[in-house]
C-alpha cells in the first residue's frame, strides 16, 4: 500500500469564503500516483471546514445566511469563548460543516456523485490555515 500526505495553505482575506479546491486535491491524486484508494481531505485549524456540496454561487449565499442564523458573527459579547478572543461563532460554524470529508479514488480520480465538490470553508479568516491530504491505496 502507498501513502501520500500534502498540506494545503490557504491565506483568506476576508472572515468568511468557502473555496473549491478541488482542482488541488486532483492535483494531489496525480502527485501520489494513486490509482485506487481513499482520499481524506481536513482543515486543520478548529474554525475551518472541509466539506462537500454544489459549486453554486446562490447556495454558497444560503450557507452564509442560514449559518448566520444559527450563530450570528455579532456582537461578539454574546458569547463566553469571547473574552480575549472574537471567534466563538467560527467555531460553531465550524462544527456545523465539518472537519472533513473522505472520498474514494477510482482509476486515479475522485469517484464523485453528480455535482459533488470539495469546498474549504474559512469561517475566521486573514490568517493563513492548512488543509491536510492524506491518500492511501495501491
Ligand atoms: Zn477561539
Amino acid at each position: 500500500m502507498k501513502s501520500f500526505r500534502k498540506e494545503l495553505w490557504f491565506d483568506v482575506k476576508s472572515r468568511r469564503e468557502f473555496i473549491n479546491i478541488t482542482p488541488y486535491v486532483v492535483d494531489c491524486i496525480k502527485e501520489s500516483n494513486i490509482k485506487e484508494g481513499l482520499c481524506l481531505v481536513n482543515a486543520m485549524h478548529i474554525t475551518a471546514s472541509v466539506f462537500i456540496n454544489d459549486d453554486e454561487n446562490g447556495l454558497h449565499q444560503d450557507f452564509e445566511k442560514w449559518l448566520e442564523k444559527l450563530a450570528p458573527e455579532l456582537p461578539h459579547s454574546q458569547y463566553k469563548h469571547n473574552t480575549y478572543e472574537d471567534n466563538a461563532d467560527a467555531h460553531i460554524k465550524r462544527t456545523i460543516m465539518g472537519r472533513e470529508v473522505v472520498v474514494a479514488i477510482t482509476n486515479g480520480t475522485l469517484d464523485f456523485g453528480p455535482w459533488e465538490q470539495i469546498f474549504y470553508g474559512e469561517f475566521d479568516g486573514k490568517r493563513k490555515k492548512r488543509v491536510l491530504v492524506k491518500i492511501i491505496g495501491e
